[in-house]
């Protein structure tokens, strides 16, 4: 474990002082600076210079806290690092944070925009009736489902399935940035427009947006509907074939 500098310590637990005030500490104690001695943990740094000694959970927090999410080098490093993740309100609500599931070396990685009940209540991505139909899509197209990594824009599930703010995308996106750092995946396929958004920065429809490939930091992407809306659409299936059709044959080129 990386020794962390009795500066920070003191500067941490004032900190948390100014936050959560005699909650965390004993009354009228005062910091002290420590001593040359070097301290075994943070427990033991916090008895010695004068306040009360930190749970073992506040230990855990602090020592998670410095480790940053951005220097990961694997997904489930980061999955550890973000899956208690409070930076916007959609924690609020939340169940289960879905980070995403799938080959962690996967050539193809599909995203969508965020959980939904079922996947709330589940934390994995796409399941329910709109996953069954991504799987058979893939299917169609000769990928299976454990083969490419699904994720999507957001990781927590907005009230009532509302279209994630603004916001709330350019505060989780970074995350998904990330598992795509880590993934380098060959192809992208965004299902939807709030994917091809948040990606892409794209304006346009999805109409205009369907059947041309983008790049993204260098990775071919598609894009195509998003399950749920065939669902409610079944007419727009024919487009959603040719669209992953091509995405095959993308595939297949580049392979
Ligand atoms: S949606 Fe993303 S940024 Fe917001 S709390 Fe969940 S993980 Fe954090």
């Amino acid at each position: 474990m990386t020794k962390i500098p009795k500066e920070k310590i003191i500067r941490l637990l004032k900190d948390q002082k100014e936050i959560f005030n005699d909650d965390l500490f004993e009354p009228k104690q005062q910091f002290v600076k420590p001593g040359k001695k070097d301290y075994p943990d943070l427990q033991s740094k916090a008895k010695k210079i004068g306040v009360k000694e930190p749970s073992q959970k506040e230990v855990q927090l602090f020592e998670s806290e410095q480790e940053t999410w951005e220097t990961s080098n694997s997904l489930d490093e980061l999955n550890k690092l973000i899956c208690n993740c409070t930076k916007c309100g959609l924690h609020k609500n939340r169940n289960k944070f879905v980070f995403g599931s799938g080959n962690p070396n996967a050539d193809v990685m599909v995203i969508g925009e965020g959980p939904g009940a079922e996947e709330d209540a589940q934390g994995l991505p796409f399941v329910g009736r709109a996953g069954k139909l991504l799987t058979d899509i893939l299917k169609a197209i000769k990928f299976e489902r454990d083969e490419v990594f699904i994720a999507n824009i957001i990781k927590c599930r907005p009230p009532g399935n509302r279209t994630p703010l603004p916001d709330e995308m350019d505060t989780c996106i970074p995350y998904l940035k990330k598992q795509i750092e880590l993934i380098q995946p060959k192809l992208i396929l965004c299902l939807g427009l709030t994917a091809a958004k948040g990606l892409l920065k794209q304006k346009e429809s999805l109409t205009k947006l369907r059947g041309k490939v983008y790049e993204y930091e260098g990775i071919s992407t598609m894009v195509t509907f998003h399950p749920a809306a065939l669902l409610r659409n079944p007419n727009w299936k024919r487009d959603c074939w040719e669209d992953v059709k091509k995405f095959r044959k993308l595939y297949d080129e580049i392979s």
